[in-house]
């Protein structure tokens, strides 16, 4: 996912040295603060303070400490980026988990290429389909490649990367969330959609989002028989000190502003103050091709306040059981209700 850019900002596909990548990169560092500062409505300070909730993980009926297991498991294969051993294990390991469930998991499959290569890399979008045969159908996603190098990390940008936060912790609460799907009634089908190719990247301006675009042109242009009424997507959604804004886009479009309303107010219900109902930063995430290719009415929900971004920090330690158990009950919650 990238930062702050507007869908509309053109994009160079010009290759940068490390150095210059470096000088670039705190630029764009110095630039995004200068944009916080700028659209910060100036009482977040007082509300950080009270963004946590009371819960502990024994008071929230959906199992965080699991959900945490399954991250860790994830990330235990080590990096999963496109096209790799470890993203083919990690599609092994999920499949077996989905289908265990009762789901019907189906892999769309798509080239991408190199972005500095060329060379043509094999991608899969993984289908998790439950109630396959409902023609009204939710859509809940989240991408499951990791960025094949830690391009942040000041130390090592060639290190190791393997997305605890960025993305196992969205992958990890879904399947969590497939344990309670058999045992709940639903006004309608739900579909698990896993991304691939969301930053197959070596460097900031290279194309995102190449999984998510793929399926948004598919559904726009070979319709299924079912419609999306919704979509909702989970990126970064696992770390320690959770605060989740809501993201200015999801606002922005009429259609997707009642479905942020909603959850935020699902959150509010169940005291989950982690969900801030106000507005902080604009995120490019899958959830733009999603609306504005495949016009699916679908928000992000993400926590762009994490240091080890795309650094080697990205690890374990850095998530809680407690976060995930609070963004998957409000999900859930929303889920059983969602009109
Ligand atoms: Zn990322």
């Amino acid at each position: 996912m990238k930062k702050n850019a507007p869908p509309s900002a053109a994009s160079s596909s010009r290759r940068i040295s490390g150095q210059t990548w470096f000088l670039g990169a705190s630029i764009l560092a110095f630039l995004a603060v200068g944009w916080l500062m700028l659209f910060h409505d100036g009482r977040g300070n007082n509300n950080l303070a009270e963004a946590a909730s009371r819960f502990k993980l024994e008071d929230i009926p959906f199992d965080g400490r699991q959900a945490f297991e399954y991250l860790k498991q994830l990330c235990a294969i080590g990096p999963r980026p496109s096209g790799s051993k470890g993203m083919e294990t990690q599609q092994e390991l999920l499949q077996k988990h989905f289908e265990k469930l009762g789901a019907k998991v189906e892999y769309q499959r798509f080239h991408g290429s190199h972005p500095e290569t060329g060379a043509p890399v094999p991608m899969a979008n993984l289908i998790v389909r439950w109630h396959p045969e409902a023609k009204k159908r939710i859509l809940l996603c989240a991408h499951y490649d990791t960025l094949p190098l830690p391009l942040l990390d000041a130390r090592n940008p060639q290190g190791i990367f393997v997305g605890a936060n960025d993305n196992a912790g969205g992958v990890a609460i879904l399947m969590q969330l497939a344990e309670e799907i058999p045992k709940n009634k639903y006004e309608y089908g739900i579909d698990f959609v896993l991304f691939d190719g969301e930053e197959f990247i070596f460097a900031p301006e290279q194309r995102h989002f190449l999984g998510s675009e793929h399926f948004a042109r598919q559904y726009r242009d070979h319709p299924p028989a079912f419609h999306y009424r919704w979509g909702v997507l989970l990126d970064m959604v696992g770390a320690k000190d959770l605060k989740i804004y809501q993201e200015r886009n999801g606002m922005f479009w009429k259609d997707t502003q009642p479905l942020v309303r909603e959850i935020w107010k699902v959150a509010a219900r169940l005291e989950v103050k982690e969900f801030i109902p106000r507005q902080k930063d604009a995120i490019e995430d899958d959830h733009i091709p999603l609306h504005e290719i495949g016009k699916i009415s679908c928000i992000d929900i993400i926590d762009f306040n994490y240091p080890p971004w795309h650094t080697e920090g990205d690890t374990p330690d850095k998530c809680s059981p407690l976060s995930m158990a609070k963004v998957g009950w409000v999900v859930s919650e929303w889920l059983k209700g969602a009109k």
